[in-house]
């Protein structure tokens, strides 16, 4: 049987079957112990110092013991200390992104995911290098600096040279005043060569969702193609770190297994690339999952509600308090309104799931027949940046971190440095200033501006923001882009 070792570079040993049912029991059986609850939720919360803010996180267990508990005044707290944590190290940013689906031809038999080597109705599609340009042009022209590349697996339809095309493809693209100026990875575990050909084409983070942690599980929902190799795809952080990544991506597709399984192997998972290469992860990503071509999410016995899903989102916010989270345009506008104040800083929006979704189609047009998934929030890009700042966030299309080599622990650092109000918070200003001028409807440009306006009081330091308010000034008065921090 093979013993718990958040180092090991061995899948069953960094994420331990045997350690997860004992936290389980564990977390159990002092579920109701208040002193005990106390403590973590005072070791949870953000402490100020004379360089900003600091936070120690939870462990699994501690976690794990949150989840299960079901007083409703230490959820409160929970909610209380997640909207902390966030407004401590992200402020009230939340950066913007869209996912981009390149193919749908997969070689794997996922039980939930409607691209399934077997779904003989989907038609299959893969956009031609002059498509991805026309898909990259529709999204400039929304507005978005910031994709998720999304692909299927299939070694002879996407291998990784196609992949790599696409990428310099989307990177060449300058239309008008836009351009992708950030490309995240979102394709099947590979090996450490191709992770290091990714890096070499400048990829942003490497996401690769666990789907579940639990391996019994795994293998049944995987039941034949590559992916069905749990151990290979459990390592796979570990070889993307290997290969150069610095920024990775976990998440875990809930509904699949019993999600307070799921929670302690996510929490395991962080803990061990931080015990192993000294950062967790970059992004955590908290899908749910949901209807499409020959899935009925009702046949995942494990779904969990609305009320969950919110404690789950703020309990990953108080244990790994430096790490961005993501929601997807999955859930509705008002789970998403909901999650934004527990700890969310990254959105989805104007999201096509569909191979080919984006040109062509006006912006209520959404073409079904290659869609991964049914979109819960179909609201376009100008919709969804208004609604943000009608309820207090500023959208963010800044993409300055990677470009200026701060990833990984430098990333970490700049976030645990009190600075981010010097860097991060003008750059989502100058950033959402280009978004207003080449893209905005007349009534978002008007909320927004008032709200650049104010925002820009608040940067600390007086220099950076007498250049960030001559910046803003050049924007609406000349072509001139990409300023940053
Ligand atoms: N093929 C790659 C892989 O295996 O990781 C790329 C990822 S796939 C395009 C993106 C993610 O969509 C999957 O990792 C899965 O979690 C999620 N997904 C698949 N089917 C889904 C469904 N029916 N509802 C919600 N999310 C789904």
């Amino acid at each position: 049987m093979a013993i718990y070792d958040p180092k090991s570079l061995k899948a069953d040993e960094f994420i331990n079957d045997g350690e997860i049912r004992d936290t389980l029991r564990w977390a159990e059986e002092h579920k109701n112990d208040a002193a005990l609850i106390r403590e973590i939720l005072d070791k949870a919360r953000p402490v100020k110092g004379e360089r900003g803010y600091t936070c120690k996180g939870l462990t699994h267990r501690e976690a794990s013991l949150l989840l299960e508990n079901d007083d409703p005044a230490v959820l409160e707290e929970i909610y209380k200390i997640a909207e902390e944590i966030k407004l401590a190290f992200y402020g009230n940013r939340i950066v913007i992104f869209a996912p981009l689906y390149l193919s749908n031809y997969c070689v794997n038999g996922c039980v939930y995911c409607p691209y399934h080597l077997k779904n003989k109705h989907i038609p299959r599609k893969k956009l031609t290098q002059d498509e991805v340009r026309n898909e990259v042009i529709a999204l400039q022209d929304m507005g978005h600096k910031r994709l998720a590349i999304e692909a299927g697996e299939d070694p002879v339809n996407n291998p990784i040279e196609y992949i790599l095309d696409c990428i310099k493809t989307i990177y060449s693209v300058h239309h008008k005043n836009g351009d992708i100026r950030r490309v995240n990875v979102n394709i099947a575990a590979t090996t450490v060569e191709n992770y290091r050909r990714l890096k070499e084409a400048g990829i942003g983070t490497y996401i690769l969702f666990q789907e579940t942690y639990h391996k019994e599980s795994y293998l049944k929902l995987h039941p034949t193609g590559p992916k069905h190799d749990y151990d290979y795809h459990t390592e796979a952080m570990d070889r993307a770190m290997e290969g150069g990544i610095d920024d990775v991506g976990l998440g875990v597709l809930f509904g699949l297994e019993l999600y307070k399984y799921e929670l302690a192997g996510l929490i395991m998972h962080a803990e061990h690339l931080e015990a192993v290469h000294g950062v967790g992860p970059h992004t955590i990503s908290v899908p749910r999952v949901k209807k499409a071509d020959d899935i009925d999410p009702t046949a995942f016995d494990n779904g969990i509600s609305d009320e969950t899903f919110a404690k789950i989102t703020a309990i990953i916010r108080l244990a790994v308090p430096y790490t961005g989270m993501i929601i997807s345009t999955r859930e509705t506008e008002e789970v998403r309104s909901k999650l934004l104040r527990l700890g969310i800083s990254q959105v989805s929006g104007g999201s096509r799931t569909s191979v080919g979704g984006y040109a062509g189609y006006s912006a209520d047009e959404r073409p079904h027949d290659t869609e991964q998934f049914d979109v819960s929030d179909q609201r376009s890009l100008d919709e969804v940046v208004r609604w943000l700042m009608e309820n207090g966030h500023i959208p963010s299309f800044c993409t300055a971190c990677y470009r200026e080599g701060r990833t990984g622990d430098r990333f970490m650092s700049l976030c645990k440095s009190g600075q981010i109000l010097n860097c991060c918070h003008p750059n989502a200003l100058m950033t959402l200033t280009e978004y207003l001028e080449d893209y905005a409807s007349p009534e978002t440009k008007a909320v927004g501006y008032k709200m650049v306006e104010e925002e820009l009081k608040k940067v600390p330091s007086d220099k950076v923001r007498s250049i960030a308010a001559r910046n803003i000034e050049d924007i609406k008065n000349s072509n001139r882009r990409d300023f940053r921090f």
